[in-house]
């Protein structure tokens, strides 16, 4: 299977003033393509030639584990985010919201937090579990919770390249920006 780069569901200028024009030909155009080019560079041979994205993550290791996770991930990222969309959550997720961080304004805190602390590379999650609780998680690198059984909603790329144009070394003005581009609807869909 030859897996491609996604199309963004937006123009690269709409995340503008908080995400730049920049960042995105970067992020989406330069790492984003990367990981999509070397998974398909590694595939040919290999046990997972002609598997979907979701199993390679939940079963290879190794470089093909982290240039499937990464494409997963990015796309992931990416199509959380829209110019105009709704910037807190409604329904059924904000009622899950309220009964595991008490609001939506705590949530943000803790999930800041945890992508704030997350030591070098990673991503912050907030994920579904089986009863329809939410946690956040910290996930360094590629690694990603569909392996440990949750269902991912949203995730924040803390990598140094997803911030270091616009923000330089300043990760917690990255975080709070990223919550003027989270689209809630679209949130709400994976929940
Ligand atoms: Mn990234």
């Amino acid at each position: 299977m030859n897996h491609k780069l996604p199309k963004l569901p937006f123009e690269r200028d709409a995340l503008k003033p908080y995400i730049s024009e920049e960042t995105i030909d970067y992020h989406y155009g330069k790492h984003h393509q990367a990981y999509v080019d070397k998974l398909n560079s590694l595939l040919p041979g290999s046990q997972f030639e002609e598997a979907g994205l979701v199993t390679i993550i939940k079963n290879a290791d190794g470089a093909i584990f982290n240039n499937a996770a990464q494409v997963w991930n990015h796309t992931f990222y990416f199509e959380s985010f829209s110019k105009d969309g709704r910037r807190e959550p409604a329904g059924e997720l904000a009622e899950a919201m309220i009964a595991s961080y008490g609001s939506f304004e705590n949530f943000k805190m803790k999930f800041g937090e945890e992508a704030a602390g997350l030591f070098g590379s990673g991503w912050a999650w907030l994920v579904k579990n089986n009863n329809g609780s939410l946690s956040i998680v910290q996930k360094s690198n590629a690694e990603n919770p569909l392996r440990d059984g949750f269902k991912p909603i949203l995730t924040c790329d803390v990598w140094e390249h997803a911030y270091y144009i616009d923000y330089r070394n300043k990760r917690p003005d990255y975080i709070k920006s990223f919550w003027e581009i989270v689209d809630w609807d679209i949130i709400a869909s994976r929940y």
